[in-house]
């Protein structure tokens, strides 16, 4: 409650036809939003936290809806703390290039990366080595939702937070979410991708309550992760070794991808920069500038 006491804080977890949910800890409010938000434009997500005022029964108004830290596209989530990025030892067999593209865009997005290596009861001694090296640098929890090894320590993790999880499909993101969030049900299997995907961008996404404490977002739809609305020119910014490199280069404005004169180019050439590294930088160099041909 905020000082003049009539005021509740929560976090706005679903939204239907106009009414939004807000849960505030212990229970769930259903709440219409104050008329001026309408000609104020502003719309509100879930994930946004908001201060309601309490009508009669659960029913209640969002008054003010607070700044929001971060925002996801697809779908729609504001003010996630941490992604959940699943990837499989084996069956689908990990794509570290893929992964790696997975923790740069998070990273972007300002939210907290947790590596989930899920199927582990399919892993043979070479995996392990994978799970180490990432264990170096990032959070990582190893997981089988088949055998429920993993799954309590993925809980822990998740606790006092607004999570999502992301990663490519047949990894068992839906199997996971089913076995920590029951009653949820979500269609699993290779066969259905199409299917689910379908489904999931048509559904709306929901953060389901932990009872452990914590936020999880019900959909395993997050199979790429959008890139930041960014400049190309502020790219750099996010691949500190590319950084340090471009103040040696001719033009002021360089991109480091087809100008010439360029000494991050340079650096790669020299093996000063990973190659893959770089790679994925353009990757992304490319995809902020389509975006702008529209
Ligand atoms: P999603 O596309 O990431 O949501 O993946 P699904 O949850 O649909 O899982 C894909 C397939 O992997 C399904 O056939 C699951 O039964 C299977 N699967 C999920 N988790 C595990 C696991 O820990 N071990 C094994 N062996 N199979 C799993
Ligand atoms: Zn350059």
């Amino acid at each position: 409650m905020n000082s003049n006491g009539s005021l509740i804080e929560g976090i706005v977890i679903r939204a239907y036809g106009g009414y939004y949910y807000v849960f505030d800890g212990r229970q769930e409010w259903e709440c219409l939003l104050r008329g001026r938000f309408r000609y104020e434009n502003r719309q509100v997500l879930v994930g946004d936290r908001v201060y309601l005022k309490p009508r009669h029964g659960r029913a209640g108004v969002i008054e003010e809806v607070l700044p929001r830290r971060t925002v996801l596209v697809r779908p729609p989530v504001a003010n996630v703390d941490q992604a959940v990025i699943v990837f499989a030892v084996k069956d689908p067999d990990p794509s570290p290039r893929l992964l790696d593209r997975f923790l740069v865009v998070v990273h972007m997005n300002k939210i907290e990366p947790l590596i989930c290596f899920n199927k582990v009861d399919l892993a043979e001694s070479g995996r392990i080595e994978l799970i180490s090296r990432y264990r170096e640098r990032y959070r990582v929890v190893a997981t089988s939702a088949r055998s429920g090894e993993g799954l309590s320590l993925l809980r822990e993790s998740l606790r006092g937070r607004v999570s999502v999880f992301a990663g490519p499909s047949g990894v068992g993101k839906s199997t996971i979410l089913n076995a920590i969030l029951p009653g949820l049900n979500l269609k699993t299997g290779e066969i259905s991708a199409k299917l689910k995907r379908g489904r999931h961008t048509t559904r709306h996404v929901e953060l389901v309550a932990l009872p452990e404490g914590g936020l999880v977002a019900d959909t395993p739809g997050f199979s790429s992760l959008d890139l930041p609305d960014l400049k190309p020119e502020e790219l750099a910014g996010c691949f500190p070794e590319i950084e340090a490199y471009q103040e040696g280069c001719y033009f002021a404005g360089c991109l480091h991808y087809r100008e010439p004169r360029c000494a991050v180019k340079e650096a790669v050439g020299k093996g000063l920069i990973e190659e893959s590294r770089y790679r994925q930088y353009v990757e992304f160099v490319e995809e902020l500038m389509d975006r702008r041909r529209y």
